[in-house]
């Protein structure tokens, strides 16, 4: 309220606007307390309406499961160089045909310890994202996705993960680390990225669109219900070609 309204509103006298009238009548504080209820009211009424509209629109929008080992990063590589400081004869990953592949090369303890030396120290300069991986998800967060980030990877790690997404511009709503991310397969999700083949056919289990980038450990499963594409870029497409999005 300016100088000259308040001036009004003291002497009384109606300036311009309705607001001084108001004022300028001296209410009651029967009025002044009902004024207020009634603003309060509609305030409250706003509000919920906003909340309502909000809670439609999230109910609306779907889940999107995006892994990040051979999904966002080329971690095979990374893996190959440190299994083959346990083991020389380890084989390249062109020859990772099999989910188990390590099983005659190193213990279990020795596998684990590998993926989680890399793993807890995820923000490393040398593990660098796949080039399409910042607009993939730029994308999928454009068409109104909800982005959970889903690995298998210790919790512990946690910190790591993030300041390498975020480091990185990966953009994402919520991050889930754990032992078991079919947790999160329900109703609410609409597509499932992984390179996992159980982690995908857990996902067409649940009818669930599945698609993730080809390896040699998932390609002699590609015809279980999921679709293994070449790149992130292919994988959009074929996201939002499915989803009616295009
Ligand atoms: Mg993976």
């Amino acid at each position: 309220m300016n100088v000259e309204l308040l001036r009004d509103v003291k002497d009384g006298s109606q300036a311009d606007g309705a607001q001084v009238v108001h004022l300028a009548q001296k209410p009651s504080r029967t009025t002044l307390s009902s004024w207020f209820s009634t603003g309060h009211e509609t305030s409250i009424k706003m509000t919920e309406a906003i909340l309502k509209r909000h809670n439609r629109k999230m109910r609306k929008r779907k889940k999107a499961i995006v892994d990040i080992d051979n999904t966002l990063w080329h971690f095979c590589d990374v893996l190959y160089e440190r299994l083959k400081k346990i083991n020389k004869t380890m084989p390249n990953p062109d020859y990772w045909t099999d989910w188990d592949f390590w099983e005659n090369y190193c213990s279990k303890e020795e596998f684990i310890c590998a993926i989680q030396d890399i793993q807890l120290n995820q923000d490393d300069e040398r593990h660098l994202p796949y080039p399409e991986a910042k607009d993939f998800l730029a994308t999928l967060k454009e068409y109104n996705y909800y982005i959970i980030i889903a690995s298998h990877r210790t919790p512990a790690s946690r910190e790591q993960t993030h300041g390498w997404l975020v480091k990185h511009g990966l953009v994402f709503d919520e991050m889930h680390l754990s032992y078991d991310k079919t947790v999160l397969f329900d109703r609410s999700c609409d597509i499932v990225v992984d390179d996992s083949p159980h982690v995908l056919e857990k996902a067409v289990e649940k009818g669930i669109m599945a698609a993730g980038l080809t390896f040699p450990w998932n390609r002699h499963y590609a015809n279980n219900g999921y679709t293994l594409l070449e790149n992130l870029n292919d994988i959009l497409s074929h996201i939002l070609v499915y989803s009616n999005k295009l």
